[in-house]
C-alpha cells in the first residue's frame, strides 16, 4: 500500500477522476486504488455517478426520474457491504448528492428555459390570477418606492424585458413599488400603482413568443388595446416597443383606460436630463437673438416650455 490513508483517498477522489493533483498525488493515489477494493468500488460509484450526470446534462433538462435513479443507486452501494459505510461513504453520498443538486440548479439557471409559445387565453388568465394571489397573500412588495427609476435599477437583469427607465406614475394614480413575478414561463415585472379607489398592477414583460388576442385600436392610447373580464377583474393588454404590457384590477374599466392613456402620454414626454438640455439651448439662442437685437428677450421660457412635447427623439 501506498502512504495515502483510505480517508485521505477518498476526499480526493473526484479530484482524481478530474485529471487533477499533482501527478506524484496521482500516482499515490492509483498506487492506493490499485490495492485497495474498497476505494475501488469507491472509485468506480463516482465515475458512474459522474457519468449519469453527464449524460443527463447532455440535454436541456435533466431527464425524469433521473433523481431517483440516482438516489437508488447510493442506496443500493451503501447496502452492498458495512465496510463501506465504515469509510465514510455516507459522507461521499450527502456529498454527491449535493452536487447533483447544486448541478441541476445551475443547469437550470445557466440554461434558457423551455420556451413555449404563450397562447392569447394564458395571456388573459394568468396576470388576473396572479394578482388575485398576490391580494390573498397579503404578502409585501418586493421594492416599495414611488421612484420609477428606481424600480427600473432592480429589476435591471431580473426578468428578459426589464421595465422602461422612465416608466411614469399617470396623474391620479400613485406608483407604491414592483413585485417580481414568474408566470407564463418567464420572469417578468409587476409594476403596483393605488389610487384612493383600489389598487392596479401592470405587468411588463418581453413580448417574445407571445400570441396577443384581438385589440381594437384605442385612439387615445395610440395603440390598440384588449380588453377582458375574468373572476370580477379587468385586463388590458397592449403591445409597445418589443414589450408586452397588461393592467390588471378591479376597477372600473374606464378608469383604467384613464390610466393607460395617461402612461403613454407621459412615456411620450421627453426626460427631463433631455428637456433642461432643450431648454438651456434654447434660453442661450433667445439670449443672443435678443442681444443681437433680432427678437424679444422676454421669451425664453415659453420657447422652452413648446420643447417639452417634442416626442421622437426621446422615445426609444
Ligand atoms: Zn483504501
Amino acid at each position: 500500500m501506498s502512504g495515502l490513508t483510505c480517508a485521505e483517498v477518498r476526499a480526493r477522489l473526484f479530484d482524481y477522476l478530474d485529471g487533477l493533483g499533482e501527478a506524484g498525488d496521482r500516482a499515490a493515489m492509483g498506487a492506493h486504488l490499485d490495492a485497495c477494493p474498497d476505494c475501488a468500488a469507491e472509485l468506480r460509484a463516482s465515475e458512474g455517478m459522474e457519468r449519469r450526470m453527464r449524460q443527463a446534462l447532455a440535454g436541456d433538462r435533466a431527464p425524469d426520474g433521473l433523481w431517483d435513479r440516482v438516489m437508488a443507486d447510493i442506496d443500493a452501494d451503501a447496502a452492498a457491504g458495512p465496510r463501506g459505510r465504515r469509510f465514510g461513504w455516507p459522507v461521499l453520498a450527502t456529498a454527491a448528492a449535493a452536487f447533483a443538486v447544486l448541478l441541476i440548479a445551475v443547469v437550470g439557471l445557466v440554461l434558457p428555459p423551455e420556451r413555449r409559445t404563450v397562447p392569447a387565453a394564458a395571456l388573459v388568465v394568468e396576470p388576473v390570477n396572479d394578482f388575485i394571489t398576490y391580494r390573498l397573500s397579503g404578502r409585501p412588495l418586493d421594492v416599495e418606492s414611488a421612484d420609477p427609476a428606481k424600480l427600473a435599477r432592480w429589476f435591471t437583469g431580473k426578468t428578459e424585458s426589464g421595465v422602461p427607465r422612465r416608466i411614469p406614475a399617470p396623474r391620479g394614480f400613485r406608483l407604491v413599488g414592483s413585485r417580481l413575478c414568474y408566470f407564463l414561463n418567464r420572469r417578468l415585472a409587476a409594476l403596483m400603482y393605488r389610487t384612493d379607489a383600489g389598487l392596479l398592477s401592470l405587468y411588463v414583460m418581453s413580448d417574445h413568443d407571445i400570441v396577443l388576442p384581438e385589440a381594437r385600436p384605442d385612439p387615445a392610447a395610440g395603440r390598440a388595446l384588449s380588453s377582458h373580464r375574468v373572476n370580477d377583474h379587468t385586463s388590458l393588454i397592449w403591445r409597445d416597443g418589443g414589450r408586452v404590457y397588461v393592467l390588471v384590477s378591479d376597477l372600473p374599466e374606464a378608469e383604467m383606460r384613464r390610466f393607460v392613456h395617461g402612461l403613454r402620454a407621459a412615456l411620450r414626454r421627453a426626460p427631463a436630463a433631455y428637456a433642461r438640455v432643450m431648454t438651456t439651448m434654447v434660453t442661450s439662442i433667445a439670449g443672443v437673438s435678443a442681444r443681437a437685437g433680432m427678437t424679444s428677450p422676454a421669451k425664453p421660457k415659453q420657447a422652452a416650455a413648446k420643447i417639452q412635447p417634442i416626442t421622437p427623439l426621446a422615445m426609444k
